[in-house]
């Protein structure tokens, strides 16, 4: 059974822009009637799009290899524990989030939208009122859910097959904040110069959704909140508790930077004792990789077999198998090191 990884932070909290200083849009972009699925691509290199749920994958590609998908998944099943920001994009920009959805579906083809949320009770209706048009899908609120593969297991009904795309199997899946950035373009003209991101110091109880410039540094977001940091004592980390790494105060808001989080150090430093062979990390692994197998072989130099190249590779570093660790082994390091190890 995967363990349920849960972090006791504030429900969803109010959303707080950032007062942003936006210069005139120069133009504005074309309306839905206008999109073509050959115009469409160049649109999204035109706004600097890539896949703003943290892959920063180009979007053009991703829509340019789905033209012909039967159906646009809206992924709204955020992952990491304690990140709350695409709830709250869907709740509070659902006009941008639609005119981008529509016109991505436009451009693929796709006859049907599905709405992939976190099964919240509660928000089930607001967002029915919200989006009339689209089929809502919940789905559990456990990380790492929101994963590409996870999503499409749920939809199709099988996991799909290592190195399958999800365009494969008539699915293009966008996260909700691609999507608003879309819609932003269309309808106000600003390119992608903004993101959404939560921004959380849990042990201070300072938690808030917002939206700030990128490329503005941490430094100034920190400021912006008086939120104080002693690095002798925190840690910034950009992206996500579990997928996450750890920010400078130099260090810029990217396309990419979902959340920012300013932790305590002392909780975060466990000493790692040998593995006891519990087996908890294989279970626990969503895509059912061997991950001390994985781990063992890295550190050997054993990474020139086939069938560790395809767990390697099928391997999305959600760090399941770290934080389920009895022994506290920081599996999901080793992991990221033997990714540089693939071809
Ligand atoms: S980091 Fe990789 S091996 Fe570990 S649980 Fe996630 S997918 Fe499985
Ligand atoms: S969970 Fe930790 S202790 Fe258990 S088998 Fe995996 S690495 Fe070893």
């Amino acid at each position: 059974m995967l363990r349920r990884i849960k972090i006791d932070w504030a429900d969803l909290p109010n959303f707080h822009p950032l007062e942003t200083p936006f210069p005139a849009p120069e133009r504005i972009y074309p309306g839905l009637e206008e999109i073509t699925p050959e115009s469409f691509p160049d649109f999204l290199n035109e706004i600097g799009l890539v896949g703003m749920g943290g892959s920063g994958f180009p979007a053009s590609e991703k829509l340019r290899a789905g033209i012909g998908a039967h159906t646009l998944v809206i992924n709204g099943v955020e992952c990491e524990p304690g990140i709350t920001i695409d709830q709250t994009v869907l709740l509070h920009h659902a006009l941008w989030v639609q005119a981008g959805a529509n016109a991505s579906a436009k451009a693929i083809g796709a006859k049907r939208v599905i709405l992939a949320v976190k099964d919240h009770p509660a928000q089930m209706v607001p967002l029915q009122k919200l989006y009339p048009d689209y089929d809502i899908v919940p789905f559990p609120d456990r990380y790492p859910t929101g994963a590409e593969k996870l999503i499409l297991k749920k939809l199709t009904g099988n996991m799909p097959a290592p190195g399958i795309r999800p365009y494969q199997l008539g699915y293009i899946v966008q996260n909700v904040v691609s999507l608003r950035a879309i819609g932003r373009a269309m309808i106000d003209g600003f390119p992608v110069v903004e993101r959404p991101l939560t921004l959380a110091a849990p042990a201070s109880r300072f938690y808030k959704n917002t939206i700030v410039p990128i490329g503005l540094s941490v430094r100034e977001i920190l400021a912006a909140f008086d939120l104080l940091y002693d690095p002798a004592r925190q840690l910034i980390v950009g992206g996500g508790l579990m997928m996450g790494c750890e920010m400078a105060l130099d260090d810029l808001i990217e396309k990419t930077t979902t959340s920012l989080l300013l932790l305590d150090r002392a909780p975060l430093k466990k000493k790692e004792r040998n593995c006891i062979r519990c087996g908890a990390c294989n279970t626990a692994c969503p895509l059912d990789l061997h991950p001390y197998s994985l781990v063992e072989r890295i550190q050997k130099g054993k990474t020139h077999s086939t069938a560790f190249q395809a767990q390697m590779t099928e391997c999305f570093l959600c760090g399941v198998c770290s934080a389920v660790c009895p022994s506290d082994i920081p599996l999901v390091q080793t992991l990221t090191e033997g990714k540089k190890c693939l071809p």
